[in-house]
């Protein structure tokens, strides 16, 4: 009696669940609290801000479809901050990256940020066929904040159901980053509109189709894990990355369907290294083929290395 009552408080204790207000509120000081949404909260370094509906909207299908995927009632923030006030919230610029705390925080970029203008310069080169097909999915003006705000905050909401899980816990940048592409390809199939995938398909392709990245300093799985941060403010670096990552999520989506973002993120959390320990790349090898088909396997295997 008194054994199986130990077992079963061990038990209890180790299945205990995350505490469902995870948000560091800290995160929120000195912005608005603008509630525009009743299933998450909002808040904006302006009191009045435009253009946030669809955004809002958008997250707002995303987390009924993520809660569903995930059996999740998932509590989290999303941060409205414009260019001048982004240092103080984000944790790297330039503004408008969107990206996710480990707390429960999402931070969104307002108004024309830096990142979406910066891009729209990078296509001053691009030919006036590969701009109207831009035209018809950005408006006229090729505002990419539709880009970089909507279809990325799927992607960051992403993240945000990985770290209510896992913590700062991490095995691999590379494993988290084809997680992210995941969920922002499952979350935009599962929009109301096509609109958001499309947008995010036509941009992603345009890049990889004109090779907009220039010569490359980094390629391989090693050095994105080893010089991660160092390929993160080399902002053109990160986003090939990305586009790469970005290919093989969509693939893994058509294939798989929603339950594999389920299996990804339980494979993201058996993998946690506060669990394991740091795996060496030939025991994460073993583990991937032991949790997935050959042909997951295949998908994510990196061919970029020389
Ligand atoms: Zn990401």
């Amino acid at each position: 009696m008194r054994i199986s009552l130990i077992v079963f408080l061990v038990l209890i204790t180790s299945c205990k669940q995350p505490d469902s207000d995870w948000i560091d509120r800290t995160k929120h000081e000195g912005l608005f609290d603008i509630s525009m949404s009743g299933s998450f909260e909002t808040y904006c370094s302006e009191q009045n801000p435009e253009d946030i509906k669809n955004t809002v909207d958008n997250l707002k299908q995303a987390k009924e479809y993520f809660d569903k995927t995930f059996r999740e009632d998932l509590n989290f923030a999303v941060l409205f901050v414009d260019n001048p006030n982004w240092n103080k919230y984000a944790f790297t610029p330039p503004p408008g990256m969107p990206q996710a705390h480990h707390q429960g925080n999402m931070v969104l970029g307002l108004g024309n940020s830096v990142m979406a203008t910066r891009a729209l310069q990078g296509l001053k080169q691009a030919p006036d066929s590969k701009l109207d097909i831009l035209k018809q999915h950005f408006g006229e003006e090729l505002n990419l904040d539709l880009f970089f705000r909507d279809a990325l905050s799927l992607h960051e909401l992403g993240h945000l159901y990985q770290f209510y899980k896992t913590g700062k816990g991490s095995q691999r940048h590379w494993l988290n980053e084809i997680f992210g592409n995941l969920c922002q390809v499952a979350a935009a199939k599962n929009l109301a509109t096509q609109d958001v995938f499309n947008r995010m398909d036509v941009y992603q392709l345009f890049l990889i189709d004109s090779n907009q990245w220039g010569e490359l300093k980094f390629k391989s799985l090693n050095q994105f894990e080893k010089d991660y941060f160092e390929v993160f403010k080399q902002g053109r670096n990160y986003g090939w990355y990305q586009s790469q990552f970005y290919l093989k999520a969509k693939k893994l989506y058509s294939k798989f369907g929603d339950e594999f973002l389920n299996e990804f993120r339980d494979f993201l959390i058996d993998i946690n290294p506060e669990k394991v320990g740091k795996l060496s790349d030939k025991e994460l090898k073993e583990l991937m083929t032991k949790t997935f088909s050959n042909e997951v396997v295949e998908i994510l295997e990196w061919k970029h290395d020389s």
